[in-house]
């Protein structure tokens, strides 16, 4: 079966900076791969590339069927495969809980509105929130937030899931709460990429770890790895 995921030799540079240096790596179906690495060594990059965030210089990606480098790509169709959730929640602050998570719904796959809380419905119970569906975000939580910004991104149905860092403005009750949405998507077979410094929670969860260090796989493996790193680089990195 094909990977959901490929990356192949991708490079990207922002001006004079080379920011991916040739990094390439696989995600089968229902698999979970964790990212790690310093901060700038290049793994949201790697991520938004993943989504055409950025567009890439050289290399391949391929997610689903799509051929993501390709000037060509029809993105719309791109971005109804590809979840991705980032630090900052960015609900709007103006609509309820609800109505956050039937927006694009509505607006971009046109469903009406009875259809659309349905679907929000199921996935604010999956990520435990569905008593605040009337709620408006500044009544939440910060890890309430961004367990509605997973929601929104799962209403959509997506065959992959991106996470960018999603636990580091939280402390560490409401890490808990996030992290334990995460395990029950994987635990469910949702095949997915995480970029976290959680990295007890990235041995457990992912079927590989990859560690990125100045824009390349500078090491990869399956979560013991961690306990067993074979570079200085990772072994510095965590010593941290
Ligand atoms: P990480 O997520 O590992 O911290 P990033 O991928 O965010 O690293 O950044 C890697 C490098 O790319 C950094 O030097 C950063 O400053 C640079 N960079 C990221 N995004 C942009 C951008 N949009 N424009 C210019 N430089 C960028
Ligand atoms: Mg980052």
């Amino acid at each position: 079966m094909k990977p959901v995921v490929e990356l192949k030799d991708v490079h990207k540079r922002f001006g004079s900076n080379q920011v991916l240096k040739g990094v390439s790596f696989a995600i089968p179906k229902g698999e979970v791969v964790a990212i790690i690495g310093k901060s700038g060594s290049g793994k949201s990059t790697a991520l938004r590339c993943i989504d055409r965030l950025e567009i890439i210089d050289s290399g391949t990606i391929h997610v689903c069927g799509h051929a993501v480098h390709d000037p060509g790509l029809d993105i719309r169709s791109l971005r109804k495969d590809v979840g991705i959730v980032f630090q900052s929640y960015n609900l709007f602050p103006h609509l309820t809980v609800e109505q956050n998570v039937t927006l694009a719904l509505k607006a971009v796959k046109g469903q009406p509105t009875g259809q659309a809380r349905v679907i929000a419905e199921r996935t604010l119970r999956q990520v435990g929130l569905l008593e605040k569906a009337q709620a408006y975000p500044e009544q939440l939580s910060g890890g309430q937030q961004q367990r509605v910004a997973i929601a929104r991104s799962l209403a959509m149905e997506p065959q992959v899931m991106l996470f960018d860092e999603v636990t580091s403005a939280l402390d560490p009750q409401l890490t808990g709460e996030v992290l334990r949405v995460i395990e029950a998507l994987a635990e469910g077979g949702m095949t997915m990429v995480l970029v976290t410094h959680e990295m007890d929670f990235a041995a457990r969860l992912a079927d590989t770890v990859i560690y990125m260090h100045e824009g390349r796989v500078w090491e990869t493996g399956p979560g013991s790895m961690l306990q067993a790193p074979q570079t200085a680089e990772l072994r510095e990195f965590l010593s941290h």
